[in-house]
């Protein structure tokens, strides 16, 4: 009931579409009624010499009822597919917002497929459960109500009959809902997994091929399609029950009258155009009852839809996060004060963080870069590099101590602020489905081909888009598949160049590229660099050397910390990885070499 309240918010910001919907249903019924009754009469009257003649007005009335009703029914169509669209959008947008806001830890444990079924399917099933049911549910009440009043002045007694198969009928739709949620539940659980692989496998398609596990793949998906069968097929198995025996208790009801009124006309209590009347009504009784039975269906799905989209609207949202400086609620973005000619000098202070309360991920990690100084980050994989790193952005929240941006806390400034002073390049670039211009503008949105082309130029990006035919306007497909990861690597940098923030985090690519490239992407990335605090997850030799500070992590703590020189001196773990290393980039092998206790 409570999520059925909180969709009708979405439907009440359209009152009108609402009203004429409804007004329109309930004048469709209305003109129908007339049909049964003007019939009765037509029927009298043939049986009458004297009025047989003239019965040309009964039949332009039933016409008239004919034309009134459908003309209403097709106003209601168009209203209601309008409103429906309208409350859809709203929802939808709403639900997308949501998503948007949630904290990166909220993603770790869900599938894209599963996100995206609910913002596509659930939100239209919540919303048919809403306004179908709404404009179906209190038209056929309404139906009941009036064509009951109606049977009940023909012919109480007869009423009194009908009434004995209802009895039966809520039983029937009583189980049906007690029991159709879980069968709802699971339809949309197993649909959802199916997309989850979908999206997963045809995201990792080029991994399937080189991996020979086309027909395994193929195998997984059928068990998951099968699943979505079964458990389709169980609320149908249900449906196929429900309806066709509520339908058939309905007829026994019908047949009662039959049977009882055919005695009345027999015994000339009832003329048969009095039964006909009666009997025409009579069905118009339990249609609407039958159309309950099928909202009653809608209703079923639409809850079951409806606890998966509100529980993404209920869930955390990111500057909900804890938040432990002044007191533990969330500073609104809007009162807190904005960070304004930042220099970018980052300091860690004692930070500590985990994934999970029993798996303590960082410890007291301490450190300060300077404004325009960069620090490099080095050790195995899995030491913390890029959870220390994450922290800064506040892509998670740290659990313990505080970093600082400009000697301010980094949770008092509003998420969006303290991000806009910070770029990211990973060492994967994503690129969106989009042509480079929508890309390199990610970076600033209102950036002149002027400053595009100064970015291009300095990531040496701008030479390869140069000779493609379509220049800046080429799509470079999903994930910007369509360009090499050299290609990509500049973009990205030319992107994060336009953003041109004063913090850079660097996660340093590892992808051999060959050394013409190599060197073009070094010397974009120094570009980038200049000038600015960088806090770098170095995988070269080279750039470890030229960075300011450097920091060795291990198991989440800094082990050593200190310029490339005074690290020598120290003769600890950084000296040892320098005396083995061979050639640029660091090897998982040499750092665990290293590293192994
Ligand atoms: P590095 O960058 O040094 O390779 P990470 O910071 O990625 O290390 O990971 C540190 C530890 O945190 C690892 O044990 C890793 O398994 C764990 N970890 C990383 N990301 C997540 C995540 N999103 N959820 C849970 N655990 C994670």
């Amino acid at each position: 009931m409570q999520m059925f309240l909180r969709v009708w918010v979405y439907a009440g910001r359209y009152p009108a579409f609402a009203a004429g919907t409804l007004a329109c249903a309930i004048l469709t019924t209305l003109a129908a009624m007339v049909f049964p009754k003007a019939t009765g009469l037509l029927v009298d009257a043939a049986s009458k010499p004297e009025t047989a003649g003239n019965l040309m007005p009964y039949v332009i009335v039933v016409a008239a009822s004919f034309l009134l009703s459908d003309l209403f029914n097709s106003l209601r169509i168009l209203l209601n597919n309008t409103f429906e669209q309208n409350v859809i959008v709203d929802l939808r947008q709403d639900l997308y917002e949501s998503l948007q806001r949630l904290p990166l830890h909220w993603y770790d444990n869900r599938a894209t497929g599963d996100l995206m079924t609910r913002v596509t399917d659930d939100v239209t099933s919540l919303e048919r459960m809403l306004i179908d049911g709404i404009e179906q549910g209190v038209v056929a009440v309404l139906q009941i109500v009036g064509v009951g009043v109606v049977l009940c002045w023909i012919s109480p007694g007869l009423f009194a009959w009908m009434l004995v198969p209802i009895v039966f009928m809520a039983l029937g739709a009583w189980l049906f809902t007690i029991t159709a949620h879980k069968r709802y539940k699971a339809s949309r659980e197993a649909a959802s997994s199916m997309n989850s692989l979908l999206h997963d496998n045809l995201q990792g398609i080029r991994q399937i091929k080189s991996y020979a596990r086309e027909d395994a793949e193929a195998e997984r998906f059928a068990h998951q399609s099968n699943e979505v069968r079964r458990t389709t097929l169980s609320v149908m198995r249900a449906w196929a029950i429900y309806s066709p025996g509520m339908s058939f208790i309905g007829s026994l009801g019908f047949l009662l009258v039959l049977l009882i009124g055919g005695q009345d006309v027999a015994s000339g209590r009832f003329s048969p155009g009095n039964l006909v009347t009666f009997l025409l009504y009579t069905s118009m009784f339990y249609e609407p009852i039958r159309r309950l039975h099928q909202l009653n269906q809608l209703f079923q799905a639409g809850r079951a839809a409806g606890g998966r989209v509100f529980e993404i609207m209920d869930a955390t949202r990111e500057r909900y996060a804890p938040l432990q400086i002044t007191a533990p609620q969330e500073i609104a973005p809007k009162d807190a004060p904005p960070l304004s000619n930042v220099t970018g000098e980052v300091e860690y202070r004692k930070v500590s963080f985990h994934y999970r309360p029993d798996q303590p991920i960082l410890q007291g990690v301490s450190f300060r870069i300077p404004a325009g100084t960069s620090l490099a980050l080095v050790g195995p994989s899995g030491a913390g590099k890029t959870t220390i790193a994450s922290l800064l952005p506040r892509f998670y929240e740290m659990t313990g101590g505080s970093i600082l941006l400009d000697g301010r806390d980094i949770r008092e400034p509003a998420l969006q602020d303290l991000r806009s002073h910070i770029g990211v390049v990973t060492q994967e670039s994503f690129l969106f489905n989009g042509t480079l211009l929508d890309n390199l503008r990610f970076g600033k949105r209102d950036a002149t081909m002027a400053e595009i082309e100064a970015a291009t130029r300095a990531a040496h990006a701008h030479d390869f888009v140069a000779t493609w035919p379509d220049g800046y306007d080429t799509r470079v497909g999903e994930r910007g598949v369509k360009l090499s990861i050299g290609e990509k690597q500049r973009v990205s940098i030319a992107r994060a160049l336009l953003k041109n923030p004063p913090v850079l985090i660097l996660d340093e690519a590892t992808a051999s590229v060959d050394t013409a490239t190599e060197r073009l992407i070094q010397d974009a990335l120094d570009h980038l660099l200049a000038g600015r605090t960088s806090l770098i997850i170095a995988h070269r030799l080279s750039t470890i050397r030229n960075a300011d500070q450097i920091a060795v992590i291990r198991i989440g703590a800094i082990a050593e910390l200190g310029t490339h020189d005074e690290l020598l001196a120290l003769n600890g773990l950084y000296s040892k990885l320098c005396r083995i290393q061979q050639g640029d980039i660091i090897r998982d092998e040499q750092l665990e070499q290293v590293f192994e206790p």
